[in-house]
């Protein structure tokens, strides 16, 4: 088992962990990031990415997150392949072990692992999981070309992934629970004008059927209430954008967490409860979860251990 020390371990790669190894390298700190299971992280599976300041034509996801590896990468950070499955920070130098054979002993952590792609909870979203149930319409819409899919979820994300598919698939649903979608206004214009996208409003999904594969969804319109409607909607594929929740478990022993899951910072600052330990991008954030936002925190995080290296030298 391989032992490395390191003044700043930052722990995952998506905006927030590129923009802390960027300055934490610039700072002669000689960050090690490892990178998680999806290098690159919830960017590497979208589109076009149009809101990222210094893009004036929008960027894809997976050049953008290219761009930002090759910035940091620049400065000399160490970025290595692993996920951490456990920590010990109960004393400093802190401890992680990756699931591939790393011991990292490290002065400082960043924790910046992001977020990951929720489901509604129904046994049938395991069983026909590849079998046309998808979190991610990027990956997986063009095995549904010229067939009708459903996207679950009324956000900007709902939105992208169902324009993403329209292009594809002969129609697009929409299912959303409430009587209006969520999703900016400009992504709610851009759905409405798409004639092979429908939108299902009041509408819940209860299950899904299918032999071997995917074959539709039993859904119900207005639940609950005395028009209550119940139906089968034939679709090939069911993809969820329902929302993320925050990759905090290996954590949770150590780190406060709010009651969803995300890891509580201080003030203004990226400190968390344990002195050393920062977090930054959307695991600690509920409320903006924006890959600038998420870069600005990495920043914060990178010059907060800054501070704390040279207070505690
Ligand atoms: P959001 O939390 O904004 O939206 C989640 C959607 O899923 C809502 O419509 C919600 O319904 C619905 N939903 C949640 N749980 C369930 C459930 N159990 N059953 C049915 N429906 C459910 O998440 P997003 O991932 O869309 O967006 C996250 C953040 O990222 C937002 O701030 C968004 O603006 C941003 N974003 C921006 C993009 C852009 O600017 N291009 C692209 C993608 C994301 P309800 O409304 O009823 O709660």
């Amino acid at each position: 088992m391989a032992e490395i020390k390191t003044r700043c371990l930052i722990i995952g790669s998506g905006p927030a962990g590129y923009t802390a190894a960027i300055y934490t390298s610039r700072a002669n700190i000689a960050p090690l990031m490892i990178e998680g299971y999806q290098p690159g992280g919830q960017l590497t599976i979208t589109t076009e990415v149009e809101n990222f300041p210094g893009y004036p034509e929008g960027v894809t996801g997976p050049k953008l997150m290219e761009d930002l590896r090759a910035q940091a990468m620049r400065f000399g950070a160490d970025i290595r392949p692993g996920f951490v499955k456990e920590v010990d920070f109960s004393t400093r130098p802190f401890v992680a072990k990756t699931d591939n054979d790393m011991t990292i002993i490290a002065d400082t952590i960043i924790i910046a692992t992001g977020a990951s792609a929720k489901y509604l909870g129904l046994d049938d979203e395991t069983k026909y999981n590849g079998m046309g149930v998808s979190a991610c319409a990027t990956c997986d819409g063009f095995f549904y070309r010229g067939k009708k899919v459903a996207v679950v979820g009324g956000g900007d994300t709902a939105c992208e992934e169902a324009l993403y598919l329209s292009n594809l698939a002969a129609e697009v649903y929409m299912i959303v629970r409430k009587p209006h979608l969520r999703a900016s206004k400009v992504m709610q214009a851009r759905v409405h004008e798409k004639e092979n996208i429908k939108v299902l409003h009041n509408t819940i999904t209860a299950g899904l059927y299918g032999v071997d594969f995917l074959e539709g969804a039993h859904l119900v319109e207005f639940n609950g209430t005395p028009e209550q409607r119940e139906y089968d909607l034939p679709i090939d594929g069911f993809f969820l954008a329902i929302g993320h929740s925050p990759n905090t478990e290996v954590f949770r022993p150590f780190i406060e967490c709010d009651h969803t899951g995300y890891i509580k910072v201080k003030g203004e600052t990226t400190a968390t409860n344990i002195p050393g330990v920062f977090a930054a991008g959307d695991v600690a954030d509920p409320l903006y979860r924006q890959a600038i936002t998420a870069a600005g925190m990495g920043c914060k995080a990178a010059l907060d251990v800054e501070r704390f290296l040279t207070e505690n030298a």
